[in-house]
C-alpha cells in the first residue's frame, strides 16, 4: 500500500485517504474572462504529462481535508516530498530526475522545511 505524507497532519497515511487534484503551480491569468476560448482551453485542460518528476496538488480528503503539493515520480510512483499549499516549489537535485536517484528522500535534503511535530501531551492517544 502506498503511504502519503500529509504536511498538515504530519504523518504518513494510506493513499485511500487522498485524492489527486491535478497539476500544481499553475499560474492563473489575472484577466481570464478576456482570454480566447483556445487560451482558456489550454489553461483549463492541457497539462504536461512528463515521464519523471511532476508537481501535483493533492487533498487529504479523508483526513484533514486540506490541499497540499507533492513532487512525485511518474515512473516509480514514489513521492519525493510533500509540502504545504502556498509554499514555493522546492528545487530538486538534478539526480531527482532518475527513478533510482531517490527513495523517500527526507525534505531536509530537498531544501523543503517541514514544521516539527508537536510532542503528544501525556495521556493523549496517538
Ligand atoms: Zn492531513
Amino acid at each position: 500500500m502506498l503511504l502519503i505524507h500529509c504536511p498538515y497532519c504530519e504523518e504518513e497515511r494510506p493513499e485511500l485517504e487522498f485524492r489527486n487534484a491535478g497539476e500544481a503551480h499553475i499560474a492563473r491569468s489575472a484577466s481570464i474572462a478576456e482570454e480566447s476560448g483556445e487560451d482558456f482551453e489550454k489553461f483549463f485542460f492541457i497539462r504536461s504529462n512528463p515521464k519523471g518528476v511532476i508537481f501535483e496538488r493533492w487533498r487529504h480528503v479523508h483526513g484533514c481535508a486540506r490541499f497540499f503539493n507533492a513532487a512525485r515520480d511518474t515512473v516509480t510512483d514514489r513521492f519525493i516530498t510533500t509540502y504545504r499549499a502556498g509554499a514555493p516549489k522546492p528545487s530538486l537535485p538534478k539526480s531527482a530526475s532518475g527513478p533510482a536517484a531517490y527513495a523517500n528522500r527526507p525534505p531536509d535534503q530537498l531544501n523543503v522545511k517541514r514544521p516539527r511535530r508537536k510532542p503528544a501531551s501525556k495521556g493523549e492517544a496517538k
